[in-house]
């Protein structure tokens, strides 16, 4: 794989996590999904996750296995989160070193391509999932509704850098 190839996303949901679904997993063959926490899941600044996370959680796991993996270092606000989906999790991972992922890959023991890594940020998530092999899944930031036309000013960078190496981010 070339190197900008690896900040191409297999799937660019063009929506938040809710977008993603059942049959988009079983479409593509996934058992394991790696779940990055903040604004994919919950708003940086929010501490406590919405219920409808929790019931698209639920959901989710009826057929697939979750692990959190977040690169905050604030492990209580991750423990937190994990206990309320009751998902395992790891926080301070260094997204995009592979070494946390490739152990909870381990832990789910599938096969790299059964499992994706879904996240909002292209130079971890995406980074760090396309450097394991596996399936990689760019969401739309989850954020406040009173801010919901502001995107994280490094996100645009990283997207406006992708785009500009020929990566496609449209849906
Ligand atoms: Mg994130």
């Amino acid at each position: 794989m070339r190197c900008h190839q690896l900040l191409q996303p297999d799937l660019v949901l063009g929506d938040v996590i809710f977008g993603l679904t059942l049959d988009l997993i079983r479409q593509h063959q996934l058992r394991g999904l790696v779940l990055d926490v903040d604004e994919t899941l919950v708003p940086i600044r929010q501490a406590e996750i919405d219920p409808e996370v929790v019931r698209w959680a639920a959901i989710m796991r009826s057929y697939t296995q979750l692990w959190l993996v977040s690169n905050n270092l604030n492990a209580p606000r991750i423990r937190r989160i994990a206990e309320r989906l009751d998902l395992p999790y790891v926080a301070g991972a260094g997204k995009p070193s592979r070494r946390k992922i490739r152990q909870v890959v381990r832990a789910m023991d599938l096969p790299v391509h059964q499992v994706a890594i879904v996240g909002d940020r292209l130079f971890t998530d995406i980074l760090a999932g396309n450097r394991l092999g596996l399936f990689t899944i760019l969401v739309e930031p989850m954020v406040p509704p009173d801010q919901a036309l502001r995107t994280s000013p490094m996100r645009t960078v990283e997207v406006w850098l992708s785009t500009l190496m020929g990566n496609t981010l449209k849906q």
